[in-house]
């Protein structure tokens, strides 16, 4: 294969063969192609799209440029869920146990917060001593005994997609469907689960901006995870405003806990009800509506709570946090007050998940150290009535230097007026 004569293809728009593809993911992870011909490359697939067939041979290529975890002694039980990323999205925190009270296997790799939207495994770090490092053995065994373990992604996870993602993040080359969906993919298939249910967020708080855009990527990655062997489903779901109340790590633990506890907001008991029920679906070939009401018992029998205690506990976390919230990391809180009496009409979701990184939620460098106590936790949210003096919400931080910055980012992210605006739902369409 010629590099050059692949870039020329793809600029007039043609399909690539399996073995030119698998031959560029190999070549270039050696470093036997130059950045600047993979640039262009990148960018001709922008330009020009890549058919299913390409975009389930890129995602084939990289998932096998580095390890594959084997999960195959769980059988048809083990699963996994993968959100696009959003803002307040700390489902996993509390879908994982729910699953894994049932007798499904969760078996882990988080990543961690990029850009505006946060990452399990910084909010699992604000839980004092948990580990988020096992060996292959000790996260496997954890499984095995305790039904789930959740751990940050090893390095030899696709190689090949960390060393495009650096690429594709300089060369104005990240929002290109197919590539995101080859990039998600080749790491959630080289974790290995059998079952995968993708939440791919819509609105103002993910990338995908539009429902149109959603699906698209939605069915790109069903298609390559279907194109591996695998089962995979997609829902569509709600980031126009910020999911639960809490932004910030140890303020989404401490929300994650009250709903494992039978308590906490409805909105995000109900989304992860859904997605629990659709992984469930999966590992036991069950209706996804009687899979939910499985879900649902176990939330509220208190089954769903003592998982989660021994996956803290059996990671070295103090599991007590779960049920005294009090020993999670704090910051100062200081309210933010409504200015006029009105609606809530809108909630920009990454603009409140920017205003939560200001206060020291998220790394705007790499090099950031995050605040666990910092964030924001709201007291309205998209629907509400609110009078001019009653707070809009209340921001955490351990530098108060930040917190003119992130009020003013907060207030031009909500708009307020005379009539109710309509809602949306959570879900908004499942690919099976
Ligand atoms: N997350 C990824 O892992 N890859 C992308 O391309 C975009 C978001």
């Amino acid at each position: 294969m010629r590099i050059y004569e692949m870039l020329h293809a793809k600029r007039m728009g043609e399909e690539h063969t399996r073995r030119e593809i698998e031959e560029l993911v190999r070549a270039y992870t050696a470093g036997k192609i130059p950045d600047y011909q993979m640039s262009a490359w990148l960018m001709a697939v922008c330009c020009r799209g890549m058919t299913a067939r390409e975009t389930a041979t890129l995602t084939d290529a990289m998932m096998h440029s580095g390890d594959v975890v084997d999960l195959s002694e769980f059988g048809e039980l083990s699963v996994d869920k993968h959100s696009t990323g959003g803002v307040g999205d700390k489902t996993s925190l509390i879908l994982a146990p729910i699953v894994a009270s049932l007798g499904a296997k969760v078996a882990k790799m988080s990543g961690r917060a990029l850009g505006h939207t946060g990452g399990t495994i910084d909010k699992l770090e604000s839980i004092p001593g948990y580990r988020t490092e096992l060996s292959r053995e000790g996260f496997l065994a954890q499984v095995r005994k305790v039904g789930m373990a959740v751990i940050g992604q090893n390095a030899d996870l696709a190689p090949a997609d960390k060393k495009i993602y650096a690429l594709r993040d300089v060369t104005a080359t990240v929002d290109c469907a197919p590539l995101i969906a080859s990039s998600i993919m080749s790491k959630k298939l080289a974790a290995g689960a059998h079952n995968i249910v993708l939440d791919v967020k819509v609105g103002s708080g993910a990338f995908m901006k539009t429902r149109e855009e959603g699906e698209a990527l939605a069915r790109m990655m069903v298609d390559a995870g279907r194109a591996c062997g695998r089962r995979v489903t997609a829902s569509l779901t709600n980031m126009d405003l910020p999911l639960g109340l809490a932004i910030g790590n140890a303020l989404e633990v401490r929300e994650a806990a009250a709903v494992l506890r039978g308590e906490g907001p409805s909105d995000l008991r109900e989304i992860c009800l859904a997605l629990a029920g659709e992984m469930l679906a999966l590992a036991f070939s069950i209706p996804a509506e009687e899979a939910k009401e499985k879900a649902r018992a176990v939330l509220a029998d208190g089954r769903a709570l003592e998982t989660a205690e021994r996956w803290i506990a059996a990671q070295g976390g103090d599991a007590r946090v779960l049920t005294e919230p009090n020993r999670l990391p704090t910051a100062t809180e200081y309210p933010i007050l409504a200015k006029e009496d009105g609606y809530i009409q809108s909630m920009n979701a990454e603009r409140i998940g920017i205003a939560a990184m200001a206060l020291g939620a998220g790394r705007r460098t790499k090099e950031d150290r995050i605040d666990p106590g910092a964030g924001i936790v709201l007291a309205t949210k998209t629907g509400d009535l609110v009078k001019k003096g009653e707070p809009l919400a209340y921001l955490y931080t351990g530098k108060p230097h930040t917190l003119g910055e992130a009020e003013s980012i907060f207030r031009g992210a909500v708009t307020q007026g005379r009539n109710a605006p309509q809602g949306m739902p959570l879900v908004l369409s499942i690919i099976r």
